[in-house]
Parts: C-alpha cells; structure tokens; sequence
C-alpha cells in the first residue's frame, strides 16, 4: 500500500479520516475546485492553514516543522470557534 503523505506538513497520513482536500490556493482567494488546485493534507494542518495563500502557507509549515513538530490534537493555536 502506498504511503500518502501530508502536503502541508509533510508527515505521513496515518488513517483516511485523518485527511482532507485542501484547496493550494484558497477559494477566499480565488483558488478553484480543479485538481490542479487541491492537494492531500491533515485535516488539522488543513484547518491551520486556513486561508493563508501558498507561499504563507509555506513559510508557517517551515517554521512549524522545525520549530514546533506538529502533534495530532496539538495544534489548536487558532482554534475555529
Ligand atoms: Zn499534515
């Protein structure tokens, strides 16, 4: 079975509920449903990234990825209400 892995942060996604389609640019942005436009990810680094634009998004998961391992259930600095 082949591995998925994350796009975001680039760790391995464990479980099929554990993953979501992310849109690579948001749709707030302008992004669209097209499969060239969605990507594989967490279901929490999908929330975490919100509606950051790619590069944004980029440079947080960096920063997260060296600085703060992201941890499943760890990563509700922005909590959605
Ligand atoms: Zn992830």
């Amino acid at each position: 079975m082949k591995t998925k892995t994350c796009a975001l942060c680039h760790q391995e996604i464990v479980s099929y509920e554990d993953c979501s389609v992310d849109h690579i640019v948001p749709k707030s942005l302008g992004g669209s449903d097209h499969g060239n436009n969605l990507q594989i990810t967490h279901t929490w680094c999908n929330h975490l990234k919100d509606n950051l634009s790619p590069w944004q998004a980029k440079i947080f998961f960096f920063i997260n990825r060296y600085f703060f391992p992201i941890k499943k259930g760890k990563l509700s600095r922005r909590p959605k209400s």
